[in-house]
Parts: C-alpha cells; sequence; structure tokens
C-alpha cells in the first residue's frame, strides 16, 4: 500500500486502504490456504508446481475482480468510503460525504450519480454508527 507524502498522517485515507488491504487478505488467504492443505496431500504431489499457480492467483484474485467485475468495485468502494465516513470528525461529516459521493459518482466507472452514491453511503454507514 502506497500513500503520497501529502497524505501521510490521514488517517482516514489510511483505514479506507487498509479496508482495501482487508478485502485482499479475505479472497487471497482462503486460496492459499487451500493451496497449502492440498500440497499436503501426498496423492497430489504431481499437482504442487499447479497448487503454486493456484496460490499465486489468490494474490491477484482481488485485483482481478476490481478491475473486471464493477458490482465488485462498487461494493469494495463503498465499505472503504464508509470507514472514510466514519473517520470524519461530525462538523466534517457533510462536507466528506460530497467528496466521497463525488469520488464515487466521477472516478470509479461505476455508472452512479452523485445522489445514487450518496444514498449508499449512507444507507451502509447508518448501520455501523
Ligand atoms: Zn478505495
Amino acid at each position: 500500500m502506497l500513500i503520497r507524502p501529502e497524505h501521510q498522517g490521514d488517517a482516514a485515507l489510511l483505514a479506507h486502504e487498509l479496508e482495501h488491504t482487508r478485502q485482499w487478505w479475505w479472497l487471497a488467504a482462503p486460496t492459499a490456504l487451500l493451496a497449502g492443505v492440498l500440497a499436503l496431500v501426498p496423492a497430489l504431489a504431481d499437482w504442487r508446481p499447479w497448487l503454486g499457480a493456484l496460490a499465486a492467483f489468490g494474490l491477484v484474485l482481488q485485483g482481478v475482480h476490481y478491475l473486471l467485475l464493477p458490482p465488485y468495485r462498487r461494493w469494495s468502494e463503498i465499505r472503504a468510503y464508509r470507514i472514510t465516513l466514519a473517520h470524519a470528525a461530525p462538523v466534517h461529516f457533510e462536507r466528506t460525504l460530497r467528496f466521497a459521493a463525488h469520488a464515487l459518482a466521477h472516478h470509479y466507472w461505476l455508472r452512479l450519480s452523485e445522489d445514487e452514491a450518496r444514498r449508499l453511503l449512507l444507507a451502509q454507514s447508518r448501520t455501523h454508527r
């Protein structure tokens, strides 16, 4: 995870990116674990190179989902921006919500209007506030 120097110390951004890292782990870890367990099965010894490939595939699974599947990208970013909003001080909540809705509507190829993005962010965040 890389954060530009001008954004170092931005706790909300860090939490947003950590959520994406968590999402990456949720796809990578089960795939790597499955490959590891299967590699221990003596009957599958000849398949070990393919199991290594399966583990490697797990490492790129989140990226593939994110790039190719707009519903996944939408889910991923709504979750991450909900965390960004949770870090906003009450006095900055509305400004942060406007920023997040604008970003979701214009920077992620999600075909969302700002109003729809705003509704999704609030629908999600209310359950966790
Ligand atoms: Zn994000």
